[in-house]
């Protein structure tokens, strides 16, 4: 199978830097994402989606870009993006191949969270002392051995969804921690160096509390880790996103991706931090808006040159695509500009409404998109199809479902945090 409609060079960026007033570190890096999806990942992207294998090559090529630290703050080897500048370049990754964006969303959040975020966080002396001892480690693995980290916390229960405690749990022994449970869905199993497990620290005497949740690094070597369970989903298939156990697994002080308790600040104070799915799936509607374009101008190259932009159905259509994709980039801009620690009631009804808008959007995009262009435009040797399936999978990332984000939309909308009716 090949895929030649993405290989051309020369896409426009996805976010005008003059219109939308881009930093210069941003060009920098949207432009380096954007050079690399074009010119190598698009002509990959069947391969990883055709076998559901990970993309290692891509992953190589980003290690070598420095892209695998690109959140890492500077005076640690990394490029110190900010949370924007990441998801600008992660959207322009999305737009040639989603399973690289998603899973390098999954690597990403592990310096991210531990990076900008934390640096916002209130810890103690004691806390802050441990996790400017701790992080480099982390760090230097990735900048200097191009170490590829993946961020597991589901478990098919409420945990995911941010309404119980993980059933994953840390035993405290000495010199490092006991780790034992269950991750469904993990992104990069088998292919990941240090799974990000989010787990409960267990507490004499104490009930297991959200507070607990602990951040660790667990290497995927460590005696006690197995993968099971096979991987042939609709969409994303490259994720390769299957079950980890964790048996006994002893892990050292080090593997702290944070310290105790600070992962539960950080959830609550930073609630930007789960819209990062969000940025694969704005370049997948950028994709199939391009590609309805090209397609309907006779341009798509391994296509005959034959026009169809006369009808106009056809140019209502596009016109449709265009404005939902303007509204949706608009709104996404929005979001992720003003991503920040404590954020307002405003801020995070919007985040949870790009969330929303950006998953639905893509989805919808890739749906008219085959409509518009036809039966020829659904071919497996054409990108189109592989982007419908790809952006079916975002309304039902956890913990910000579209479901989800529409449910704490209208509650939040309508009280006051600790209000009731009686
Ligand atoms: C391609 C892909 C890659 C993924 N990669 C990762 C990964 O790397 N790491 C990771 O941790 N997870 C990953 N996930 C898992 C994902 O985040 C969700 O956990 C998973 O899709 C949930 O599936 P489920 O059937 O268990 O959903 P369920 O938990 O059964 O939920 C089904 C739906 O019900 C709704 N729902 C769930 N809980 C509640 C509730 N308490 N109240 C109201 N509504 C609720 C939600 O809308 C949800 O979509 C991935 C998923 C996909 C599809």
């Amino acid at each position: 199978m090949s895929e030649t409609a993405t290989t051309s060079t020369g896409d426009a960026a996805l976010f005008d830097p003059t219109a939308f007033r881009l930093t210069d570190h941003e060009v920098e890096l949207t432009t380096l994402a954007r050079t690399l999806g074009q010119e190598k990942f698009a002509g990959r992207a069947s391969k990883w989606d055709r076998d559901a294998v990970f993309p290692t090559e891509n992953y190589d090529d980003m290690h070598a870009a420095g892209l695998l630290g690109i959140t890492i703050p500077k005076q640690y080897g990394g490029a110190g993006a900010s949370f924007r500048a990441y998801c600008l370049s992660a959207a322009e990754i999305g737009r040639y191949c989603g399973t690289t964006a998603l899973t390098w969303n999954m690597h990403v959040c592990s310096s991210l969270w531990t990076g900008l975020l934390a640096d916002d966080l209130e810890m103690s002396d004691a806390q802050r002392e441990q996790h400017e001892r701790r992080r480099p480690i982390h760090y230097e693995r990735i900048v200097k051995e191009g170490a590829i980290y993946s961020q597991p916390f589901s478990e098919g229960s409420a945990a995911a969804a941010g309404f119980q405690p993980f059933s994953t749990q840390a035993r405290k022994v000495d010199g490092g921690y006991v780790v034992n449970g269950r991750k469904i869905f993990a992104s990069l199993a088998g292919h990941a160096d240090y799974y990000g497990v989010l787990c409960t620290l267990q507490r004499e005497g104490h009930e297991p509390s959200m507070r607990d949740t602990h951040y660790l690094a667990v290497p995927s070597n460590a005696k006690g880790v197995t993968v099971v369970g096979d991987w042939d989903p609709l969409g994303m298939r490259g994720t390769v996103s299957r079950t980890l156990l964790f048996d006994d697994v002893f892990v050292e002080d080090d593997a702290e991706l944070m310290p105790q308790g600070v992962y539960f600040l950080a959830a609550s104070s930073w609630p930007h931090m789960f819209m990062t799915l969000s940025p694969t799936y704005m370049g997948i509607a950028q994709a199939a808006y391009d590609f309805t374009v090209s397609y309907l101008r006779g341009e798509v190259p391994g296509t005959a040159p034959v026009k169809r932009r006369m009808y106009p159905t056809k140019q209502i259509a596009v016109a449709e695509m265009r404005i939902k994709l303007e509204m949706a980039k608009a709104l996404w801009f929005q979001a992720v500009s003003e991503a920040c620690y404590k954020p307002t009631k405003e801020q995070v009804l919007r985040a949870y409404a790009t969330n929303h808008t950006v998953m639905e959007t893509a989805n919808d995009l890739c749906r008219l998109a085959i409509r518009t262009c036809g039966g020829q435009s659904m071919l497996c040797a054409l990108p189109l199809e592989r982007l419908y399936r790809d952006s079916r999978c975002g309304a039902l990332m956890l913990p910000w479902t579209a479901e989800l984000c529409l449910d704490r939309i209208g509650r939040e909308a309508l009280y006051e945090p600790g209000e009731k009716d009686d």
